[in-house]
């Protein structure tokens, strides 16, 4: 496991509420359906399954939320990242993509039910996000978004520099999109509320039990534990950036990429005031993404991409995360301190669109999540459900396709597109005489 990012430095190790209180499987048992993999997918599809009263049982390799469910920036967008809504269509094809952006746009309404009928004390504020935009050619590209997302139904709209102020506290915004059905909660303290209404919707949860090898016996699937084994009838992998082992191959159809997450110490008062008033979720609006908010102790949680030194020397690291919040909030007075800071593993894949591949007869897995995995993983559980109560491939929101390794290209490609789009960002505010963010 140690290809992986420690997991307990994070803020929400910290602070997240208890986990249920699970043990390693110890013995052969039976299920209609085995998901191996207790991250938002594979417990979002528990408890779908659960609730229609099929025999689920999920196996953890370590415990519910150790992939990135439970160490994520907790940002819960419904919208995708990197493509529009017009290159998705053209990507994916109909009626794919309309099942896809449908599911995604209505993600949070599926995250708020869940942590409203399960009562998960996870922080779950829905209060907006705004992406804001830093120079002209991205108020551009936020009018392309308001049009694209209001038609697919969603409730967005344009900020003036006003506007996008009062709301942010941000004076170097000339605009911003308001995304009002964004949210944000403790990735961690989800995780465990999940894993806790799967188990009590009936479900049975093995944590220290990773799935070493599925084989056919007996008409049924024989998915292999250390200790134990569960014989079902199907499978599911939901094991995303995390895979280790129990598929062959199933941890080639992607490519890490690590991103990391920090958090001040909790701001005053006054600061809080000024800063984010309404704790919405924020978005710089720039291609090096910097995206930020508040726990519910009042510490700004950011998150970014390595890039080069930063990501690798961690005291710089601190300073671009410090420099580029002062910059954008010019108002803050007092000292930031970055308390946490810590790393994780994206599934990384071409399209950044999930991927869902027919391992076999019985067996599927879900991997490529590409980084927007709250609401994703979160609503992908109802597809992953669809395909174990029968519904047939053709009918299903994610089209199955063979198991594919993913080109070579995904190792480079996203850290390219991260580097253009900054030189874009860089070379068009330069161009506007716009002005530019500290390390940019
Ligand atoms: C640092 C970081 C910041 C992020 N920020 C955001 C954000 O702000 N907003 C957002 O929307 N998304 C964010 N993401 C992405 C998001 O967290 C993920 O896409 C999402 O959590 C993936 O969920 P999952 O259920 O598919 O996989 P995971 O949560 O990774 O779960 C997979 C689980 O499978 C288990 N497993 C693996 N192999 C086996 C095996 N053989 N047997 C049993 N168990 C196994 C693993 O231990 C793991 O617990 C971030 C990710 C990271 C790492």
């Amino acid at each position: 496991m140690s290809r992986f990012s420690p997991f307990e430095t994070s803020l929400w190790y910290a602070t997240a509420e208890p986990a249920p209180k699970t043990r390693a499987l110890d013995e052969s048992i039976t299920a209609d359906v085995a998901i191996v993999g207790a991250g938002y997918s594979g417990l979002t599809t528990a408890l779908e399954l659960a609730r229609k009263g099929v025999s689920v049982v999920v196996l953890e390799a370590m415990e519910a939320g150790f992939g990135g469910s439970g160490r994520n920036a907790g940002h819960c967008t419904p919208t995708f990242t990197h493509y529009s809504l017009g290159e998705l269509r053209k990507m994916l094809g109909e009626p794919w993509a309309e099942r896809l952006i449908q599911r995604q746009t209505r993600a949070n309404d599926r995250v708020g039910a869940m942590i409203r009928d399960y009562q998960i004390a996870c922080e779950w504020q829905q209060n907006g996000y705004v992406m804001g935009a830093l120079q002209p050619s991205t108020v551009r590209r936020l009018e392309e978004k308001v049009d694209e997302y209001n038609a697919a139904g969603a409730r967005t709209r344009l900020l003036d520099a006003d506007e996008a102020r009062e709301i942010t506290g941000s004076p170097r915004l000339m605009a911003g999109w308001l995304h009002e059905e964004g949210g944000h909660l403790n990735p961690l303290g989800y995780a465990r509320g999940l894993a806790r209404a799967v188990m009590q919707e009936g479900a049975r949860l093995y944590t220290s039990s990773p799935a070493k090898s599925v084989e056919r016996e007996g008409g049924r699937w024989r998915v292999a534990t250390p200790k134990g084994a569960v014989s079902a009838e199907k499978v599911i992998f939901a094991t995303g950036a995390y895979t280790v082992d129990g598929w062959p191959k199933l941890d080639q159809t992607f490519k890490i990429m690590r991103v990391f997450v920090a958090a001040t110490q909790p701001l005053s008062e006054e600061t809080r005031r000024k800063v984010l008033p309404r704790n919405t979720t924020m978005h710089d609006g720039r291609g090096d993404i910097y995206v930020y908010k508040y726990n519910r102790e009042g510490r700004i949680v950011a998150s970014m991409f390595p890039m080069g030194r930063r990501g690798r020397d961690l005291a710089y690291t601190r300073k671009v995360l410090g420099d580029r919040l002062t910059w954008l909030h010019p108002d803050i007075a007092e000292e930031i301190r970055w308390e946490y800071l810590w790393f994780g593993e994206l599934d990384m894949q071409y399209r950044t669109v999930p991927r869902l591949y027919d391992l076999a007869p019985g067996v599927v897995g879900l991997t490529g999540l590409s980084g927007r995995g709250v609401p994703t993983g979160s609503m992908l559980g109802g597809i992953l459900a669809e395909w174990a109560m029968d519904v047939p491939g053709k009918d299903l929101a994610l089209r199955l396709e063979p198991q594919r390794a993913a080109p070579f290209y995904m190792g480079f490609g996203p850290q390219l597109s991260l580097r253009y789009h900054r030189a874009r960002d860089w070379l068009e505010a330069k161009r506007a005489g716009a002005a530019l963010p500290p390390h940019a």
